[in-house]
């Protein structure tokens, strides 16, 4: 992408940075960073945060910084990194040379926490996790001070080296920032900053047996790298007054400031790591690749193109409230993407044989059919016809209701780029009574789907030529849950995995494709006619043809939803 004078429309975030540089408050810099911590894979939320936070750097010519926040060694993997990476870079933006870890800073931290403690701001408790709790207090009353709260500056050093030396067990001791029980805000009553966890850490090993806690290392984290605007999602916003509080102690350099707007929320849709790692490891889903998961990587392997999921982004906008995003307006703007990009081909999903019955023996020819009626550029290309067809099942009917107009007994339709088709005959098993192919004869004179006499079809369908097909899996997807809001508590106290869409996926093994998509990449993406937007399963091979993710269907409901508000 081009880094030339983007403009994205006004929001509160970029009204802060304008007046910040008016005054020049940060001498003109604008450094962001997305600081995801790496427990799982990204998710279409984090899309908006990377969206938000490397297009202000890219709009206002400054920096953003992918810093991993890997403070907490039980939860975090290598393989959460590659893929963090990974979906950053698909999704079309570049952190160049600024990959930060929280981890390397450490060393840095712990001395800090030790300037703490030498300034009487910081204590180790010795309660226990639960008696920390208690002693917490609520909203209506105040905490009580911890009966360790007023040791010795020297104790507190001693008891914190050999904290970090691992002369006690997890949960013994914990550093605490020394504010007031009696805080309105429970986040400002002695908020923990150290605690012990021996475990492994996947970047600093065994080094470490003491980890600082989030809002102790991302505030000096941002400090650390010069950021000026740090922004998160609003329920971050309580955490502000100890964001400012840790940084008024240590007084850096550099001086960020906290910033707050709506995450996302998606209609159908979980948005939690903690919850779709569940949905992973339950077997609920295949991987988080799946291709039903609201992961970036499972949008990818979907089909969804990072140019739709950054135009989504924008079109949410950046705002305060939060709110809930309905589903279909996603789905409308893939749908808008893959309309003006996607080839067009014709594929059926379940097969039923045509025999043309006047069409000769052993013959077949050459149609010219349209890449994209939407980017006539995309030109033209040859479509194999013969006697043997396979249509849409569906597409007929034997005894068809009023309103269906497609292929039945007596009745003609028009074949896609083809010709005129009328079916004879419905050939059955005399078992099962299941149609098994149609009788059918064609008009010569309707070469490329008109008539010379003006005679009308009500229907065209799409077809393929049953020797120069190529066989395929599709898969079809529909949303993963069956309630708008899944994460709402329940009454009877279901949680979200109690609302699983049985039918989430159908896989289909039979499919008949046209011949041209036998040459079709990982990724690729196409339109089958008629029946949605598809692309090539970059993950499973299969010696039977192409594996085909159904991307979205053709039916805007979004476009509907917005007319009716019209009216
Ligand atoms: P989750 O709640 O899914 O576990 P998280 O907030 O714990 O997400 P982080 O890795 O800490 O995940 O998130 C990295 C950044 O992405 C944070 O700045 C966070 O505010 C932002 N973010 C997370 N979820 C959303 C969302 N739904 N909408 C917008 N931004 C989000
Ligand atoms: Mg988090």
């Amino acid at each position: 992408m081009a880094d030339e004078d983007i403009k994205t429309p006004s929001n509160f975030i970029k009204t802060i940075i304008d007046e910040d540089l008016s005054t020049n408050k940060y001498q003109g810099r604008v450094a962001t960073r997305f600081p995801p911590e790496p427990n799982g894979y990204l998710h279409i939320g984090h899309a908006k945060s990377i969206c938000i936070n490397f297009g202000l750097a890219r709009e206002y010519k400054g920096t953003c910084n992918l810093r991993f926040d890997d403070t907490n060694p039980t939860k975090e993997e290598v393989e959460y990194v590659h893929s963090i990476e990974e979906d950053v870079s698909w999704l079309g933006f570049d952190w160049q040379d600024r990959k930060f870890f929280a981890s390397d800073y450490f060393e840095k931290l712990f001395d800090l926490a030790v300037e703490l403690i030498k300034n009487a701001k910081a204590y180790v408790d010795s309660l226990s996790a639960d008696q920390i709790r208690k002693y917490r207090g609520t909203l209506t009353e105040p905490g009580k001070q911890s009966p360790y709260r007023d040791r010795s500056i020297e104790e507190n050093l001693d008891l914190f080296q050999r904290m970090r030396k691992g002369e006690f067990d997890d949960g013994a001791h914990v550093l605490r920032a020394k504010i007031d029980m009696a805080h309105p805000n429970l986040l400002m009553r002695d908020p923990t900053l150290y605690r012990i966890r021996k475990a492994h850490h996947h970047r600093t090993g065994d080094k470490w047996c003491i980890y600082p806690m989030y809002d102790f290392t991302h505030c000096l984290s941002d400090a650390l790298e010069c950021i000026t605007h740090s922004i998160c999602t609003l329920e971050f916003e309580n955490n502000r007054p100890l964001y400012d509080w840790v940084l008024d102690q240590v007084k850096p350099a550099c001086r960020p400031h906290q910033y707050e707007f709506a995450r996302l929320n998606l209609t159908y849709t979980v948005l939690s790591k903690r919850k779709l790692i569940q949905l992973v490891k339950d077997g609920i889903v295949e991987s988080w690749d799946d291709p039903r998961m609201p992961t970036i990587s499972g949008y990818r392997r979907r089909g969804y193109t990072p140019e739709a999921i950054r135009n989504f982004c924008e079109r949410i906008g950046v705002a305060k409230a939060n709110s809930v995003v309905d589903i279909a307006l996603l789905e409308h703007t893939i749908r808008e993407d893959l309309n003006a990009r996607a080839p067009r081909v014709m594929g059926v999903l379940k097969p039923l044989k045509v025999i043309i019955e006047n069409y000769p023996e052993g013959q077949s020819e050459e149609l010219e059919a349209i890449n994209n009626p939407e980017n006539l550029s995309a030109g033209t290309r040859k479509v194999p016809f013969s006697k043997i067809l396979y249509i849409e099942r569906d597409d007929f009917m034997e005894n068809p209701p009023k309103k269906f107009f497609r292929l039945a007994p007596g009745r003609e339709v028009r074949l896609r780029y083809a010709y005129f088709l009328t079916c004879k005959e419905a050939v059955k098993d005399p078992q099962t009574g299941e149609i098994i192919e149609l009788r059918c004869t064609y008009d010569p004179a309707t070469k490329g789907g008109n008539a010379p006499d003006g005679r009308k079809v009500k229907a065209t369908l799409h077809w393929v030529s049953a020797e120069h097909a190529i066989d395929a899996q599709v898969r079809l997807y529909d949303r993963l849950f069956t309630k708008a809001n899944p994460e709402e508590k329940d009454e009877q106290g279901l949680t979200f995995k109690d609302f699983i869409n049985p039918d989430s996926l159908t896989v289909l093994k039979n499919c008949k494709l046209e011949p041209c998509l036998a040459q079709a990449s990982p990724s690729d993406f196409f339109q089958f006619e008629r029946l949605g937007y598809f692309s090539v399963d970059p993950k499973t091979k299969q010696p039977g043809g192409p594996v085909f993710n159904r991307t979205v269907t053709l039916r805007d409901t979004w476009a509907k939803i917005k007319k009716a508000g019209k009216k």
